[in-house]
């Protein structure tokens, strides 16, 4: 499939017949307050077959006006809020987030970028951060306190940030510290082990992360991490992402028998106590379902189908899925290939539907497709809607303010020291090669 139509409008295609494709849940097309109403899992799409924890934040209903406005009067409203609030408030959109939703947006990026965006407009009295759930929290960290970041819809969380619970990694600290006889460092002045966490996690996580020596990384700088971290350790515990932490580290030369998995519902994570000493890299037993969508052999139909075809990943897809494409990058990485390609080329994409169909409609002199043919986006973005902005937006100026993510003073210490750790060693862009 090759549209460049939003996402929202290819789906409704589908939906009536009038576009030929898949997608994964007929319930795309249900509004998403029919779904915070129904549903305390993450909603239709990609997510839609993972566990959300019970304690997942739920999204009450809000007032029938924006339920019941046409998507034209939406628009009128919301840009006449933004209007009239001016300066007092900033929109963030993540490049994941639906072309309905992302052109309101004053800043689009990736998660770090929005809350690099976040910190340097201290004018700015709220931030409205269209993404998900632990991408707001980071805002928070990196605003200053008078700042209210306020996420659209509670519901809009990250079923991959939810696999890395804090008890849970707390008790796999726990274990690994008995395994390796406590947290001091050894004759050589290196620890036993250094907790890396992915931006896409809680701050509660990162706040661990921060209080045993660890560091933040993104999928840009995993790489340059791990190395600060093997400066420092024996070892990385790395979550949540099994797939960003098996890819960097394999494309560092560490073998995956050095890489164990660790499943919290299992003693020592399903290892023995010799498998853990002999690890390099313990991998936290998490996934995207967005990026896990992707496969091998959808790479090989592109190439059949597609000769000369240039097919990028990101590191979240599994690893046999990395090691096939031509290149993989994160978001940021796939963006700038795409705009320095100087020769018409086609490219197959291992992303998220929304940024591919962005970039396709953006860059009309490439091909540009999604690898998966199944129109399934990301569940938790998908959960923010304009009607959501709309009810926020004017609240603000009604001098309310809904849906604040705030982040308590125990967890954001320590998580902004992982952050700027992260901050120090993050490395300048990694370079597209020519083509
Ligand atoms: S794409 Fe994956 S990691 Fe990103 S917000 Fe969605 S579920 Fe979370």
């Amino acid at each position: 499939m090759t549209t460049t139509a939003s996402v929202d409008l290819t789906i409704r295609d589908i939906s009536a017949g009038a576009a030929t494709g898949s997608t994964c849940s007929t319930e795309l097309l249900d509004a998403p307050w029919d779904v915070d109403a129904r549903d305390p899992g993450y909603g239709p799409g990609a997510s839609m077959a993972d566990a959300a924890p019970a304690a997942a934040p739920r999204q009450g209903e809000i007032p029938q006006e924006y339920r019941e406005a046409s998507a034209e009067e939406l628009d009128r409203r919301i840009r006449a809020a933004k209007a009239e609030l001016g300066d007092r408030a900033v929109v963030l959109g993540h490049f994941y987030q639906r072309d309905e939703v992302v052109q309101y947006a004053d800043y689009v990026g990736d998660s770090f970028q929005l809350a690099t965006a976040a910190k340097a407009h201290t004018e700015a009295e709220a931030i409205i951060f269209c993404g998900v759930h632990f991408m707001a929290e980071t805002a928070d960290l990196l605003s200053a306190p008078e700042q209210a970041v306020i996420l659209p819809n509670l519901a809009a969380g990250c079923s991959m940030a939810d696999m890395a619970d804090i008890d849970q990694v707390e008790e796999c600290w726990e274990q690994l510290m008995e395994v390796y006889g406590g947290e001091e460092p050894d004759a050589d002045g290196l620890l036993p082990v250094i907790p890396v966490t992915y931006m896409n996690s809680s701050a509660a996580i990162k706040g661990f992360v921060g209080r045993h020596g660890g560091i933040v990384c993104t999928s840009s700088n995993a790489s340059a991490v791990l190395e600060w971290a093997f400066a420092r350790g024996r070892r990385v515990l790395f979550f949540p992402d099994q797939h960003l932490g098996r890819n960097t580290a394999k494309a560092m030369g560490i073998p995956l028998e050095q890489m164990p998995m660790w499943n919290p519902r299992q003693a020592l994570g399903g290892n023995d106590a010799q498998t853990l000493h002999d690890a390099k890299v313990v991998l936290w037993h998490g996934f995207c379902s967005v990026h896990k969508r992707f496969t091998t052999a959808q790479i090989e139909k592109a190439r059949a189908e597609h000769p000369g075809v240039r097919v990028i990943v990101h590191p979240e897809c599994p690893m046999p899925v990395v090691d096939a494409a031509d290149e993989s990058g994160s978001t940021d990485y796939i963006r700038r290939a795409i705009e320095g390609a100087s020769e018409p080329t086609t490219f197959a994409i291992g992303t998220e539907i929304n940024l591919v169909q962005r970039l396709a409609a953006q860059h009309p002199q490439h091909t540009i497709f999604c690898l998966d043919p199944v129109v399934c986006p990301c569940s938790t973005m998908y959960r923010i809607h304009p009607g959501y902005l709309a009810w926020v937006l004017e609240s603000l100026l009604e001098g309310e303010i809904l849906n604040r993510i705030t982040v308590g003073p125990d967890v954001a210490e320590p998580a902004c020291t992982a952050l700027e750790r992260m901050l120090a060693v993050r490395p300048a862009a990694r370079p597209v090669p020519e083509r």
